[in-house]
């Protein structure tokens, strides 16, 4: 039998229960089993976990940067050890599938890894100055006490990519993950701790929206790293930005596939498969929108259609699934409405009936589908994030017009080109105003070394991960230094 989790917080390094309202984690292949359970935090809990995180701020930022940099390499130890057990939970908790679950925890031991060895390059600036005896130097240091807000989709790696550079450039923490997956932030919590992070460098607190409003109106935050949609997204950063307060985001996207007439064909339909719907279409950097040229869409988009109905839908934990379950029932309902909508303006290439009765039923299933949109007016398939396994698809005659429909979207997170023409691909990288380009691979996906983050609509403040990971979380001083 499946265990049920007790839903605790970490605040100034003590587990505890919550003072607010009750909390009901439950597994999105199967909702009788209750994942997780008990009460979230309160108002009051995150005052608290905001004093702890003040208290602790000053020892930490002085603790030489080698000695935090050693906490998050025996973290990453303690990650990697326990990849597939949490990997399991994972799946289990959010509904991707097993593999990508277990992918995702080990992914999380090599983003603490690598930001525990950022601090050992140069981390300022030295410059000639205009005054004898006189040299400047520039100097970063932390920001203080940041609020982090996590979405649901990626429970462990994304909270890694906020915690691990936050932690090791000197900065505490109040963390709120999503309320559907607490216990995997209990878990990147746990290793921190028992890696040996001092009391209250880190403080978790679970829970609904209400809990983020609490972090970003709180008196004590220092700066505000936020990953989720738009709508929230804007509306945290409107807060803040009243207060003076910095803000990252990390939002919402609508992403496309182009397929060129040189494409290889058999290449592009499968990436834009694993683009679409694997994590069942939840990535922020999954395609859902493809244009394709004219003189191949036929033969792709045959190609798609017998790719998609190929695609094997069931419980996250089954073997042999690569489309789990979304979310939550709200999710499901969201995305079957759309694609029962739909009916009235687009023509399906796969849309198979929602999951009514049979096996799937229980479950927050949704069938892959495939729709081709009109282009007088193609709809929220084409406009709004739905966030599930659903592709609209629009032709173009050109590359140009193309890059053009790419380009007609409030979103600009990432982008798939499918191309031979090396010309074409690098007018695309021109053109598509995105901030993740991918030429002749899915639109999913992302390096932890390397920048991260969107344009537009997809996007607010410095980006994240690889080095550049650093800028939000430390503020440089330029220091005029004479003897
Ligand atoms: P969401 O915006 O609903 O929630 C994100 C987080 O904000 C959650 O922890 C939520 O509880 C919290 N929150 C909600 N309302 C709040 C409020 N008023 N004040 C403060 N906090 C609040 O997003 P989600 O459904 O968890 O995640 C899916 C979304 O995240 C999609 O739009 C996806 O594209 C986006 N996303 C973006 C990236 C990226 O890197 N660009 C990565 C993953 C997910």
């Amino acid at each position: 039998m499946s265990t049920t989790t007790e839903i605790r917080h970490l605040i100034d390094g003590r587990w505890q229960s919550g003072g607010g309202d009750e909390l009901v984690d439950v597994n999105p292949s199967r909702p009788s089993d209750v994942v997780a359970r008990g009460p979230g935090a309160s108002a009051a809990d995150v005052d608290r976990a905001f004093a702890a995180a003040r208290a602790a701020a000053d020892g930490w930022r002085r603790t030489p940067a080698r000695a935090r940099a050693a906490i998050l390499l025996r973290a990453a130890d303690i990650v990697a050890a326990h990849r597939d057990e949490w990997g399991r939970e994972l799946a289990r908790e959010e509904g991707k599938t097993l593999v990508e679950a277990v992918a995702e925890v080990g992914h999380g031991a090599n983003i603490l890894r690598y930001h525990a060895q950022e601090i050992e390059r140069a981390s300022g600036e030295v410059y000639e100055s205009p005054t004898p005896g006189e040299r400047i130097l520039v100097v970063r240091r932390p920001v203080g006490v940041i609020g982090a807000i996590t979405p649901f989709n990626f429970p462990f790696s994304i909270p890694a990519w906020k915690l691990a550079p936050a932690l090791v450039w000197g900065n505490t923490l109040v963390w709120k993950p999503a309320e559907a997956v607490p216990v995997l932030a209990m878990r990147l919590a746990e290793a921190l701790v028992e890696a040996g992070l001092p009391d209250g460098v880190l403080n978790l607190v679970s829970g609904s929206a209400a809990v983020g409003e609490a972090i970003v109106g709180h008196p004590d935050v220092d700066a505000v790293t936020f990953t989720g949609s738009t709508r929230v997204g804007r509306h945290v950063a409107a807060r803040l930005a009243a207060r003076g307060i910095p803000f990252q985001g990390e939002l919402g996207g609508k992403n496309a596939s182009l397929v060129l007439d040189d494409a290889d064909l058999d290449l592009a339909v499968e990436q834009v498969a694993i683009g679409a719907f694997r994590a069942a279409g939840q990535k922020c950097t999954a395609t859902s929108r493809v244009v394709v040229h004219d003189a191949v869409a036929d033969a792709f988009l045959d190609r798609l259609a017998e790719r998609t109905r190929a695609a094997v839908v069931g419980d996250a934990l089954a073997a042999g699934v690569e489309v789990g379950p979304v979310v939550d029932a709200r999710a499901r309902d969201r995305v079957v409405g759309a694609l029962g909508r739909a009916a009235a303006y687009a023509t399906p290439i796969v849309a198979p009936d929602p999951y009514r009765d049979g096996p799937l039923a229980e479950g927050f299933f949704v069938p892959p589908s495939v729709f081709a949109l009109p282009d007088d007016d193609p709809g929220e398939l084409w406009r709004d994030e739905l966030f599930g396994p659903v592709v609209g698809v629009r032709r173009v005659d050109s590359a140009a017009a193309g890059f053009a429909l790419v380009n007609d979207s409030e979103y600009g997170l990432s982008t798939a080109v499918f191309t031979t023409d090396l010309g074409r691909a690098l007018a695309a990288i021109d053109d598509i105003r995105v901030g993740v380009v991918h030429i002749n691979s899915a639109s999913a996906g992302a390096d932890l070394h390397v920048p991260f983050g969107g344009s537009r609509g997809s996007a607010l403040g410095p980006k994240e991960q690889g080095a550049v990971a650093r800028d939000f979380f430390t503020e440089t001083a330029t220091v005029y230094l004479r003897g």
